[in-house]
């Protein structure tokens, strides 16, 4: 089946906004989600001199749609005492952290989630610590000229990025297998407009869709990465998916329509680029299971593959990668990585030109939940 044929039989078009079918599928599984309640209103998750604060809110408004089918930053309340959440998170960070990254159920500057009255007092904590960098993490779309605006005082006393999740730049792969909103995004004139502020950019990309063979995958995240870094983004986080329950890309590996990543797909994409490039591209999710939430389980989230010989020493050397500074350091520790023996690493022949979707399975998949789910309703 060739992608015309899938289009007809599902109906879809290529200027079609959201894709419903995935929308339903992946509300299906999101509805089962347990609700964070107020026991837990932020969590720090600290590595090195970064720590990684998330306060509570409502979900994404994204998430309700039914987009992202790998995406789950959880349901929460919409009425948490952010800013003393926030201070609580404060005191248990490490003191001695230079960088805060800061997030919530979706979007920080999305304002049914944070409102900015609620943001500013909260960076006007930040601004009280030794902290210098602050990370938000939030939807392209949330970026404007007023918040761009009200941020803009705090750029003589903290270095702010915006952090926005990318995934791929693939039109296909978000429609047909992704579902991130809106299909269309104008990156590039948010990058611009983001740099005119003098304030900076990091993209999130994604690796390891289904329905694509090795080759694709990587042939996928290192386009995506090029473009980006060609764009002028600042920065670049890669990260392989990591399996969340209560998501659709949960139900496809349930249902075996999808295996694990192997972490050594990074590998593989980051040999594509040079010294220079690496210095302004991270790694993050590689492997390391999430910090608890009450009503998850340890194993509600699965992480990439790598043998039992190798995770440590992977998830050492990942780090090592992220803290090193020069680019040839970085390369180094790639070539290390290559060149470790064991049973799993074998080198994998990237010969393709194209991202290719295997339309076959991908109809496979969509038959199976949609009988299922129609048997469902
Ligand atoms: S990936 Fe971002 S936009 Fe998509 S559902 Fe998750 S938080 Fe929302
Ligand atoms: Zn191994």
């Amino acid at each position: 089946m060739n992608k015309l044929q899938f289009m007809r039989k599902y109906s879809f078009d290529e200027n079609d906004s959201i894709n419903p079918l995935l929308a339903k599928w992946n509300n299906i599984a999101r509805n089962k989600r347990p609700i964070i309640g107020n026991e837990l209103k932020s969590t720090v998750c600290q590595s090195g001199k970064t720590a990684q604060i998330w306060i509570q809110s409502d979900a994404c408004r994204f998430s309700k749609l039914g987009a992202c089918t790998c995406c789950d930053y959880f349901q929460g309340q919409p009425d948490v005492d952010q800013v003393n959440a926030f201070v609580s998170a404060l005191s248990q960070m490490d003191p001695s952290s230079n960088t805060i990254v800061l997030n919530t159920c979706g979007s920080v500057l999305d304002k049914s989630e944070l409102k900015t009255e609620t943001l500013v007092l909260i960076i006007d904590e930040i601004a009280k610590t030794n902290v210098s960098t602050v990370v938000l993490e939030t939807h392209l779309n949330t970026i404007t000229e007023e918040i761009l605006k009200i941020l803009l005082p705090y750029k003589n006393i903290l270095d702010i990025y915006f952090e926005i999740g990318i995934e791929t730049l693939n039109r296909d792969i978000n429609q047909f297998i992704l579902n991130k909103l809106p299909f269309d995004r104008n990156i590039n004139r948010v990058i611009g407009l983001i740099h005119s502020y003098g304030f900076r950019v990091t993209g999130n990309v994604m690796t390891g869709f289904p329905f694509l063979d090795y080759a694709s995958q990587v042939l996928d995240s290192v386009t995506t990465i090029r473009t980006l870094l060609d764009t002028g983004i600042d920065f670049i986080v890669l990260f392989p998916i990591n399996i969340k329950k209560y998501t659709f890309m949960y139900d496809l590996y349930d249902n075996g329509f999808y295996k694990v990543v192997n972490g050594r797909i990074l590998i593989d994409i980051l040999t594509h680029f040079s010294q220079e490039e690496l210095e302004y591209i991270n790694v993050g999710w590689y492997g390391e299971p999430r910090i608890d939430i009450p009503g998850y389980k340890s194993d509600d989230m699965i992480v990439p593959y790598y043998c039992e010989k190798c995770y440590k020493q992977m998830m050492q050397l990942w780090l090592d990668y992220n803290c090193a500074w020069e680019g040839s350091e970085r390369e180094q520790i790639l070539s290390n990585m290559k060149a470790i023996v064991c049973s799993c690493n074998y080198d994998q022949l990237i010969t393709t030109h194209k991202v290719e979707i295997d339309f076959d399975s991908l109809d496979k998949a969509y038959q199976h939940f949609y009988s299922s789910t129609d048997m469902e309703e």
